[in-house]
């Protein structure tokens, strides 16, 4: 659908074929001009633009250990690559270095099932921050299933390994009260379908090893008496140094500053090529494609590191601004999982028409993002949805501080329905990445129709507010841009 879409937009403007690969650019090469406007830009941001970041960290991760965590070589080249390219593309590189707590899974945890029958490995998901140890012991429940208070584990046989449900608390409270009861190691099971991802929260400090497994293994594992298992983990937990890279045009207000960001980091379990590979990518791609544009509005592009930690990246940088600076920064735009296989268009729903937020929460002009995005998928056809503005990615700092933000998302663990399937294809009743935080996250973890159509929107919505931002905050811009307007108009 797209591409006869976007054949219609190219005979309005006379120009090449936009965004498929290999299509030169007319007379000048994108590299050699000024993509000053939305039809020039999108024409030369293309999805084989992207991919060819996204192949970059792929090969980096491949080179470290299959990573590129904070605090580790794969998260250092990966930023190295993106200031090596801002700079070459003349940008204004900073390389923001701070120190977080940082988790590392040194050797992928084993669990393993030895009676009543020996099942050998199960399949399970270390808890972030979680301490080192090698177990082999019997297994049992605390009596009320959450073991949210202490007094579940009452009888509880020290030095057996812990079963818990999820729900009613906190990963860490569970976890502590098991280890204060002398259990040896915990096994935390979902009470939903699907993988259960978590964390204990960079606080967590008691060396018990804390993995997780489904709602369907924890429940077979409840039901089985005589239960003895091994539960080996071996982590880093301390103060690691990782880093943001921050790069700024040369040209343009910086008092009415544009940022555009997307973290730089993978989770400790793979190489992170759709989680965040996607929009590192995309806005490494649409910044040099900008490169030679004289915006009226600096653009800041930032790359966050340290956000599968806890957004420590990005609160890191905007708690280190003063007000003043603060006061400068006229929008940020978020781009975390922006081609999810089995996708979803899906926008920061900033005028809060599905998902309601207390008072304050969103902070005004965040709902004229959202329009932006959504006349952007109109113009070339493609359906859309509202999501949550949850405060889960690095906007979470920016509109915590009243800076309005708004982005993209096609979607991560959470499960497609029905109804989705028959607006954008794919499967319903399987999550949107099924290798969401996984192994698997790599190079062909990927839409390209998603990453495709999610590239050229991030290129159209950064561009509109590098030359106007007077539709969010009425600031008003020299020359004849026409902020927002329709696709076409401002291609004219
Ligand atoms: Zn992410």
């Amino acid at each position: 659908m797209l591409k006869k879409t976007m054949l219609a937009f190219a005979l309005v403007c006379g120009t090449a074929i936009v965004g498929s690969p290999g299509a030169s650019a007319g007379p000048q090469s994108c590299e050699s001009r000024s993509n000053n406007t939305i039809a020039k830009l999108l024409e030369c941001v293309t999805v084989d633009g992207v991919r060819e970041h996204q192949a970059a960290f792929q090969a980096i991760a491949d080179a470290n250990a299959g990573i590129r965590t904070s605090g580790t070589p794969g998260y250092d080249q990966s930023a190295a690559y993106v200031a090596d390219r801002m700079t070459a593309a003349g940008y204004k590189v900073t390389v923001q270095s701070f120190q977080f707590q940082t988790f590392i899974s040194l050797t992928p945890s084993v669990l393993e099932q030895f009676a009543p029958t020996p099942v050998g490995p199960v399949v399970n998901n270390i808890m972030s921050y979680s301490g080192s140890g090698d177990v082999t012991a019997p297994v049992s429940t605390p009596s009320a299933i959450t073991g949210c208070v202490a007094s579940d584990f009452a009888g509880f046989t020290p030095g057996n390994i812990a079963l818990i449900s999820r729900g009613a608390c906190t990963f860490a409270i569970k976890a502590t009260n098991a280890f204060n009861a002398g259990a040896a190691g915990v096994v935390i099971y979902n009470n939903i379908p699907g993988t259960l991802n978590g964390t204990l929260g960079s606080t967590f400090t008691l060396n018990i090893g804390v993995t997780a497994v489904t709602q369907a293994v924890g429940q077979q594992l409840a039901s089985t008496s005589g239960l003895v298992m091994r539960l080996k983990t071996d982590t880093f937990r301390g103060q690691a140094t990782t880093s943001n890279v921050i790069a700024e045009t040369k040209h343009g207000n910086k008092n009415n500053v544009v940022m555009v960001g997307a973290h730089l980091d993978s989770v400790n379990a793979g190489p992170g090529i759709q989680d965040n590979g996607s929009g590192s990518a995309a806005i490494l791609e649409v910044a040099e494609q900008m490169a030679k544009v004289k915006p009226r509005n600096a653009v800041r592009f930032a790359w966050w590191g340290a956000e599968e930690s806890g957004l420590v990246g990005s609160t890191h940088y905007v708690n280190g601004l003063s007000t003043a600076e603060r006061n400068k920064i006229a929008l940020y735009l978020n781009f975390d999982m922006i081609g999810s296989p089995n996708y979803f268009f899906g926008v920061y729903d900033g005028d809060e028409s599905t998902f309601v937020k207390p008072p304050g929460f969103v902070p005004p002009g965040s709902a004229q993002i959202e329009d932006t995005f959504e006349r952007y998928y109109n113009s070339v056809g493609e359906p859309f949805q509202d999501t949550d503005f949850s405060g889960r990615s690095d906007y979470g700092p920016f509109i915590a501080v009243g800076i309005p933000a708004g982005g993209l998302f096609t979607g991560a663990e959470g499960i497609k329905t029905a109804a989705e399937a028959l607006t954008y294809g794919g499967t319903a009743g399987q999550q949107y990445d099924p290798c969401y935080h996984l192994a698997c996250d790599t190079f062909a973890n990927i839409s390209l129709h998603a990453l495709d159509v999610n590239s050229d929107a991030v290129a159209y919505a950064t561009l509109n507010y590098a030359m106007s931002t007077e539709l969010i905050n009425g600031a008003k811009s020299k020359g004849n841009f026409k902020p927002d307007h329709d696709h076409d108009e401002v291609a004219a």
